[in-house]
């Protein structure tokens, strides 16, 4: 194989690699659900830890990755596990990304994350 050749190929497999990253922006871009920051958001939304009952902390989440589920008798996501396996509106491809509303109990140590939206930033002196 000539040098050029192997460069071929090389540029070949690095744009299809860029091809394959965009198409999955692009599908979790067109199925993500991103909403304004409104104070309405939390209204009615108190959960007690189903583990001691104690009131859980509102806040704000942000997942990196994604959150990626796989149910108890299925095997842990692993290694190959790619970000277009996440869970819907568990990652945010905006240039100020958006978070999952959460809830948790830092006694336990529980977790209670609302997947059903993203929640995009407010803007400079506003608060949710
Ligand atoms: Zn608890």
């Amino acid at each position: 194989m000539t040098a050029n050749v192997a460069l071929w190929i090389g540029t070949s497999a690095a744009i299809a690699a860029l091809l394959a990253l965009w198409a999955i922006v692009r599908h979790l871009q067109g199925k993500a659900c991103e909403v304004p920051a409104t104070s309405a958001l939390w209204s009615g939304r108190s959960y007690a830890c189903p583990d001691c009952g104690t009131a859980m902390e509102a806040g704000w989440v942000m997942l990196g990755k994604g959150a990626i589920w796989s149910s108890r008798d299925k095997r842990p996501p692993g290694t190959f596990a790619h970000i277009g396996s996440a869970m819907p509106n568990t990652i945010s491809m905006s240039l100020r990304p958006a978070a999952n509303m959460a809830w948790r109990c830092p006694s336990c140590r529980l977790l209670l994350i609302d997947h059903s939206k993203l929640v995009k930033p407010a803007g400079r002196g506003r608060t949710a």
